[in-house]
């Protein structure tokens, strides 16, 4: 073997994850025929309105392999041609609920095309071509769903965002101590953030209404215990739990999700984790089922999209 030949295959054999990103926009409605149409507002609101609405959506698929003699996992243009087939040729600029048969309610195990369902069905549509092991599908920015081959078991998300003050210091410790400790953060009247707050719940997909949970109760409780409660306060003066807890990053978002547990657990979902963003360059993760289960993979997290830009 030639010097050229054996760093050819440099990384030869060695696995690797690599993620790609497509883009589709489509429309969809969410009504049954089963309920009347009271019943089909009543629980779908807006999204029950005809002809439908439609999304900008954003897929990342990530998929593991070894590396091949030209190191890669995959042909990147065979990914693209993979997922354009699959997927995108057949969503954008398409009526979902027309789309695909899975998604026809006319049949009795049609169901409805929500960001959860899709992922699902996205999933099942991608795996005989492609390695993949983890996919995120963004509606907007401010809800995605992923999606780990694991049956009906899918992993929505919500991002609310509140404004609020806080300063870092313990009452027991002197101005001196305090600045040792928290620098900047703990001058004496305090500092304020914009917080992005990321809720994930995790659950079964209903095989009708393609919800792991009823999505705008999850909104209302978010807004409700969360927002409402935190947006436009002075954390260590206004909530109680903070008078004896430093309001760090990571204690935010412990007290998060020790207030959504118990709600989320009562509308028949999990809350799985809790990302607090308290700037562009720092935030804290809480997992709430951890360790029974496995965190989504950090590639999804980290995939630079048009919705997740630092
Ligand atoms: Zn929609
Ligand atoms: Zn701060």
């Amino acid at each position: 073997m030639t010097e050229n030949s054996s760093k050819a295959q440099h990384g030869q054999g060695r696995t690797c994850v690599i993620t790609r990103r497509a883009c589709f926009s489509s429309s969809h409605r969410y009504w049954l025929p089963e309920f009347s149409a009271d019943d089909n507002s009543a629980y779908f609101g807006a999204c029950a309105l005809a002809p439908g609405h439609g999304h900008n959506y954003e897929l990342i698929v990530s998929m593991a392999g070894d590396l091949d003699r030209d190191g890669m996992v995959l042909n990147l243009s065979e990914v693209k041609r993979s997922i354009s087939n699959e997927v995108t040729d057949q969503l954008d600029f398409r009526f979902l609920n027309d789309a695909w048969p899975e998604f026809d309610i006319n049949k009795a195990d049609g169901c409805l095309p929500t960001t959860e369902a899709l992922v699902r069905i996205i999933w099942n549509r991608l795996q005989p071509h492609l390695p993949i092991i983890a996919l995120r599908l963004y509606e907007h920015p401010r809800l995605w769903a992923d999606y780990l081959g694991n049956a009906m078991d899918a992993y929505v998300t919500i991002r609310a965002h509140f404004a609020a003050a806080h300063r870092l210091a313990k009452e027991e410790l002197s101005q001196e101590e305090n600045e040792k400790i928290y620098g900047k953060c703990a001058r004496p009247n305090g500092h304020g953030h914009n917080y992005l707050v990321d809720v994930t719940v995790r659950g079964s997909i209903n095989a009708r209404t393609g919800m792991v949970c009823d999505l705008s109760a999850l909104q209302f409780l978010v807004d409700d215990l969360i927002v409402e409660t935190f947006d436009h306060t002075n954390l260590n003066k206004d909530i109680p739990y903070f008078s004896s807890c430093v309001p760090t990053a990571e204690n935010i978002a412990l007290h998060i999700a020790d207030l959504l547990t118990k709600p989320i657990k009562a509308m028949g979902a999990n809350l799985h984790k809790i990302r607090l963003q308290e700037s562009p360059n720092n935030a804290a993760e809480v997992y709430a089922e951890l360790p029974q289960l496995n965190a989504i993979p950090e590639m999804l997290e980290t995939m630079e999209t048009n919705y997740k830009r630092a």
